[in-house]
């Protein structure tokens, strides 16, 4: 089972600190991407569209539940779920 949604706003302001621009941080592989304009306010309700566009998920595995996770560990979680269906 690989179950996606699309990540909460509160999962994005939990770990973003007060000042800085939005981030969202990978549960999988810690990488971290965050909103580098520093003209422009970004707000978590931007940041979050603009992750989600990027691919970043909320998913839930048989094993575990990310609340954020980037694109690439979606793609490789997708081949272990393939691999052990095989
Ligand atoms: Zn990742």
């Amino acid at each position: 089972m690989l179950e996606l949604k699309e990540i909460e706003i509160s999962e994005i302001q939990s770990i973003s600190n007060t000042g800085d621009n939005p981030q969202v941080r990978c549960q999988r592989c810690n990488c971290i991407e965050q909103a580098k304009s520093k003209d422009i306010l970004i707000t978590e309700s931007t940041w979050l569209k603009a992750a989600t566009c990027g691919g970043w998920r909320h998913v839930t595995t048989d094993n575990a539940t990310y609340s954020m996770v980037c694109s690439t560990c979606i793609v490789e979680l997708y081949e272990v779920q393939h691999k052990s269906l095989s």
